[in-house]
């Protein structure tokens, strides 16, 4: 039996495929490769080239090979571009998921572990946040990932599917081993783009507001290393073997950072004085964002290895001034 990989080629999705198959676990990968990266799949996983939004390509993978359980992370996912194009999010997170479930349903396969988002909160009533805290999302990306997970809760509830939902915080950092890393276009995250200074492709790097009721004005955040992530999805995965019910986890280190504090850990990280430059705030962006993940913890048995914020950037360097145009030759 396999695990079957959707948006196996990117980011987040290709450092869970390698921890995958270092646990020696059987991985099948399905992407269509609009904005991940074929280089990015580990050689060992069988690959498919199709969109989740066609039935007749779900289907093929299904009957091919033998699936287990999903692990799904086949979504656009920028908060910005969400705003200006509702309707791409709509059409490719909620109509490819109904897609996916109807396939699923179809062929009995009723494990899922998806990819969501601390953006299903919107602005904090509380910090640290919370599973059972207010979900008012501002923007359609969020908006999207909550209701997909209405999708999948009601579906379970009708045909036996299991779920569990994962709410990470700010993925960042990359393969220990180089291979793999971030690597989007237009790139839009905060420590790429801090990266691209010393690595000379940008001369300054935009501090989105200093007005912020924080400790230094700009917003806090809480960095959560992409191969931490990785290990959930394994343990999440774990837990539906078990026959656990369905659930709903956060997944952050639980200790916020400004954008400054993020900015002088990169300064000390590569030895680049980083030039910073104060803009406008952006929208949309809630002053805080700080995860409890007690839960995740005490249920899954999750336990984040790469806490440091030193060593995280010190990975996403590694592969930054490695790859300065991440994929592209
Ligand atoms: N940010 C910034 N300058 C940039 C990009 C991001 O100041 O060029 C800030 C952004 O306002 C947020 C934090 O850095 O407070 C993290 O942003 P990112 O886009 O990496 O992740 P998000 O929090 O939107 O998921």
């Amino acid at each position: 039996m396999a695990i079957l990989v959707l948006g196996g080629a990117g980011y987040i999705g290709s450092h869970t495929v390698y921890a995958l198959v270092d646990r020696g676990v059987d991985v099948v990968v399905a992407d269509n490769l609009e904005t991940g990266h074929i280089e990015a799949v580990h050689p060992k996983a069988r690959f498919y080239q199709g969109d989740i939004r066609n039935r007749a390509f779900v289907d093929s993978v299904f009957e091919q090979e033998k699936i287990d359980g999903v692990i799904h992370f086949a979504a656009n996912s920028l908060v910005g571009e969400s705003m200006v194009n509702p309707l791409k999010y709509y059409d490719n997170n909620l109509c490819g998921t109904k897609v996916l479930l109807e396939s699923m349903v179809a062929h009995g396969i009723d494990k899922i572990v998806f990819s969501s988002t601390a953006a299903t909160y919107g602005e904090p009533e509380r910090v640290p946040i919370l599973e059972t805290d207010r979900t008012e999302p501002t923007n359609t990306y969020g908006e999207t990932k909550l209701a997909m997970e209405k999708m999948f809760k009601w579906t379970g509830k009708a045909h036996g599917l299991r779920y569990v939902s994962l709410r990470y915080f700010n993925a960042c950092g990359a393969h220990t081993s180089g291979q793999i890393g971030e690597a989007h276009n237009p790139e839009s995250h905060l420590i790429p783009l801090i990266l691209q200074v010393p690595n000379g492709q940008r001369e300054s790097v935009s501090i989105f507001g200093d007005d912020y009721d924080t400790k230094d004005g700009t917003c806090v955040r809480d960095y959560i290393h992409v191969m931490d992530l990785a290990q959930a999805h394994i343990l999440a995965m774990d837990y539906l073997a078990q026959g656990n019910e369905s659930n709903i986890f956060n997944l952050g280190n639980g200790v916020g950072f400004t954008v400054k504090e993020v900015i002088e850990t990169a300064r000390k990280v590569t030895g680049d004085p980083i030039k910073a430059v104060i803009s406008p705030r952006r929208a949309g962006d809630p002053a805080q964002l700080i995860a409890s993940s007690e839960k995740a913890k005490s249920v899954l048995g999750w336990k984040p290895e790469h806490a440091d914020l030193e060593e995280i950037i010190a990975t996403a360097w590694n592969w930054h001034k490695n790859h300065p145009n991440g994929y592209a030759k």
